[in-house]
């Protein structure tokens, strides 16, 4: 029987820090638990309906505790707004948008093929024009089969859809929205789903105002978000973290408090090669996230290619989150959860010299020191939501 140590690794996957097994297989969208929560009575419970329908209207009546109040829903649904308004525009065709289908939302490609001059050229041109777009961070991979999903799946006519990205777009432009450092600060809580929402809402603008500008240079262009692809090994490819035991990217900028959206294109452009900060031997020490779950949903062990059910990925050796489990708690609170994302010792506001200096050490042989500094600072506490409606949050601006 083969062990691990047989598995042959490219070197490209190497650096990625991607292990995938013999018996890997391209994940289908119908297994993502969110899918399932529309077709698999297992997930689709009454607690999972209402999930769903207190983002469309806030619940009144449900909880009266700090951060579920009539007020929280509606801050947290108000920041869904402009993402839910793009995926509400072709229902009646049977796509949802940015979740289920990559956006159709375009004008036409010119006829006109503009010269960026070398791909390395062209490639700080688009980071610089995703920039000024709004892209918090923003970085190319390769195509890579592997990672697209081998059908798509559809919530409303239940029903599997092929996949629809055209061969020949060798190239993926990933971007990373940050999201609010205050608001998760307050999770668990209603509130802290506006990070969430506005997230999404920031990255529907920056992916659809990129795409069509390189349409509008003569070249294919096709904007996504969570729909089509798997985000995080192109983003892990595109230089923008590293791979996280809550099962995330982490970010050096922002740690794992990002969103993700990609580009699909066929502009020659340079690719970025995968960084390395010591986030995996920083997971090796650390189990905040494992400990902080409240349904055990993050292992605990070392990485491995054991998964939990369908919804996890076959074949690939690295930390796996039991997404039964976790769609399980957000149905039960009625709003998502990030408490994963609120303990980790890099979800930091890195404008400080010593957020920096731990993120430093976080890197270094004395990472224990740092984690036990980042505990006795109080790093990762939950700030109570009344405080955040106060304006006693900590970064400068908010929002
Ligand atoms: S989001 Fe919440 S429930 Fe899900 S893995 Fe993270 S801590 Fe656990
Ligand atoms: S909380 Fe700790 S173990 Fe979990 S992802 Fe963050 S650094 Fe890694």
């Amino acid at each position: 029987m083969p062990t691990m140590k047989d598995d042959t690794v490219s070197e490209s996957d190497a650096a990625a820090g991607f292990h995938l097994r013999p018996h890997f297989k391209r994940f289908n969208q119908k297994d993502d638990v969110f899918r399932r929560s529309w077709w698999d009575e297992r997930i689709r419970t009454q607690k999972s309906e209402l999930f769903y329908e207190t983002y469309r209207e806030p619940l009144k009546t449900w909880r009266k505790v700090d951060g579920f109040t009539q007020k929280d829903y509606a801050l947290r649904n108000a920041a869904w707004h402009v993402s839910d308004l793009f995926t509400e525009l072709k229902q009646d065709q049977d796509r949802r948008e940015g979740f289920s289908d990559e956006f159709t939302l375009y004008r036409d490609i010119a006829e006109e093929q503009m010269d960026l001059g070398t791909p390395t050229q062209a490639a700080a041109e688009i980071k610089r024009v995703g920039k000024s777009f709004g892209a918090d961070l923003i970085g190319i991979a390769e195509y890579d089969e592997r990672w697209m999903y081998v059908h798509k799946f559809s919530d409303m006519s239940k029903r599997e859809k092929p996949q629809e990205i055209p061969k020949g777009l060798s190239s993926v432009i990933v971007v990373a929205q940050a999201m609010d450092y205050d608001l998760i600060r307050t999770v668990p809580s209603a509130l802290s789903g506006a990070a969430t929402g506005l997230g999404y809402s920031h990255d529907a603008l920056v992916v659809l105002s990129l795409a069509q500008y390189i349409r509008n240079l003569g070249y294919s262009a096709i904007a996504s978000m969570n729909d089509t692809a798997l985000a995080i090994p192109y983003a892990i490819k595109a230089g923008l973290g590293e791979y996280g035991r809550l099962g995330l990217l982490i970010t050096k900028e922002f740690g794992p408090r990002v969103r993700l959206g990609k580009i699909f294109t066929n502009l020659p452009i340079a690719p970025d090669r995968p960084i390395r900060f010591g986030v995996k031997e920083f997971c090796d020490t650390c189990r905040r996230c494992s400990e902080g779950c409240p349904v055990n949903a993050i292992p605990s062990n070392a990485p491995s290619d054991e998964i939990y059910n369908q919804s996890n990925i076959k074949g690939v050796v690295k930390w796996t989150v039991d997404g039964e489990k976790c769609f399980g708690y957000w149905a039960a609170q009625n709003s998502d959860c990030s408490i994963c994302i609120r303990v980790c010792p890099y979800n930091k506001d890195f404008s400080k010299w010593y957020t920096r200096l731990g993120r430093w050490l976080a890197g270094t042989r004395l990472r224990k020191l740092m984690l036990r500094l980042d505990l006795a600072l109080g790093f990762g506490s939950r700030m109570p939501s009344k405080r955040w409606w106060r304006g006693e949050g900590e970064t400068a601006g908010g929002f």
